[in-house]
């Protein structure tokens, strides 16, 4: 295999979702919705492909999608971006994080990483032949830690690959966080990636600042997203950046040999789903909340801490009273002795201590799905 990635082996969304089938288990695991998104945007693929939509796109993405990606940060957010040099349609916000990293990152170069983190960040760093630093939030509150965070910078930092909403915690960093992140970042002149993929999924009136929109960061800002989250269309696998012009480049240069173009008939039932109207954005996070509330309380009655998280649709429970010292094996044997699948959060983590008894179980099912896991999980 590449010599980059000899240590990191499958992923654990492929291992644990093989084995919620092999035993029939409520799949909690790897974070996918079991209902589709917005008809109209289903129904505009469909139209795309009907009407002959189905050859190579243009790598950048379609003109109608890009557009639509500007509107909507402007509608949000009041950034400006042009659609033309500004913004770059990826296959998914996977292929936005690669192809950002391999364009931005030097071999022995250091990112910044909040730990735990989304799986692909560390091996697509390795890839690049980076070096990863992280800082390192804890359970039950997650809390950015000031003194880990500056440790983390050098003057080899290149880039700060930062996530919020982050996934696996759930939390949604404060304005004060993203401002001393910005403020390091500036001081050690590094490009900030922001990965927003949960950016309309958050609960309680909390919001989501892009750090784009910080004073003096637009220029140095890379902000990822994508439908497969806000549009419940995992499987589509069309996601985007916006950025300076710049950078940009860099990214279409390397989208050119590892990709090229995707998805033609998929980015338009994207435009389409990306100008619907504020309110509906707005359904899908309400749907989300209660759903969170639902997971939550189940997991609770089976005497479980949980991290009540503020965004994303994760949850992160501590197993310990079910008997998961170690949570890694315990998640390989939940799914035939409890029936139930969750994904291990020593997934997302380099220090073995930090993760310990921690799982993580996605809340983005049916409220009977979520009933059902909550009675296995409560044993009863
Ligand atoms: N970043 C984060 C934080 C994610 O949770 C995910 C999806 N699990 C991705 C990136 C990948 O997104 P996509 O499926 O659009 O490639
Ligand atoms: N993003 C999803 C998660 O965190 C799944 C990603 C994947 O399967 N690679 O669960």
């Amino acid at each position: 295999g590449h010599p980059g990635l000899t240590t990191f082996g499958t992923t654990v969304f492929t291992e644990m979702t093989a084995l919620a089938q092999q035993h029939d288990a409520v799949n909690l695991g790897q974070g996918f919705p079991d209902s589709d998104g917005p008809p109209e945007m289903l129904e505009a693929a469909c139209r795309a492909i009907r009407g002959g939509v189905n050859q190579y796109p243009p790598g950048p993405g379609l003109p109608v999608l890009r557009e639509a990606i500007a509107e909507h940060q402007s509608r949000f957010y009041g950034l400006r971006v042009d659609p033309g040099s500004e913004v770059q349609v990826t296959v998914g916000a996977t292929e936005a994080i690669a192809s950002t990293i391999l364009a931005l990152v030097r071999p022995g170069d250091e990112v910044v990483v909040l730990e735990p983190y989304y799986d692909s960040y560390a091996a697509t760093i390795a890839l690049a032949g980076g070096v990863r630093r992280t800082s390192v939030l804890r359970f039950p509150d997650f809390a950015v830690d000031e003194a880990s965070l500056r440790a983390a910078f050098s003057e080899r930092t290149s880039v700060v690959l930062l996530n919020s909403p982050h996934n696996p915690t759930g939390r949604v960093l404060s304005r004060a966080d993203l401002e001393l992140v910005a403020e390091l970042a500036r001081e050690h002149d590094a490009w900030l990636v922001c990965d927003e993929v949960y950016e309309h999924l958050t609960f309680d009136g909390v919001e989501h600042v892009p750090v784009a929109t910080l004073p003096g960061m637009s220029d140095r800002t890379i902000t990822i997203s994508s439908a497969g989250k806000t549009f419940s269309a995992t499987g589509w696998k069309v996601g985007w950046l916006t950025g300076p012009a710049e950078a940009v480049a860099a990214v279409r240069q390397v989208k050119q040999f590892t990709t090229f173009a995707h998805s033609g008939p998929f980015q338009v039932g994207v435009a389409t789903a990306l100008a619907l109207p504020t309110d509906r954005y707005a359904e899908l996070a309400s749907t989300l909340q209660s759903r969170r509330d639902l997971l939550v309380d189940g997991l609770r009655c089976a005497g479980l801490e949980v991290s009540v998280p503020a965004g994303t649709y994760f949850a992160v429970a501590d197993v310990a009273p079910l008997g998961g010292v170690d949570a890694t094996d315990f998640c390989r044997r939940m799914p035939a002795e409890l029936g139930v699948a969750g994904v291990p959060m020593s997934a997302f983590h380099d220090d073995p201590e930090a993760a310990r008894s921690l799982v993580r179980f996605a809340f983005c099912k049916q409220e009977d799905v979520l009933r059902e896991a909550a009675r296995r999980l409560a044993g009863r």
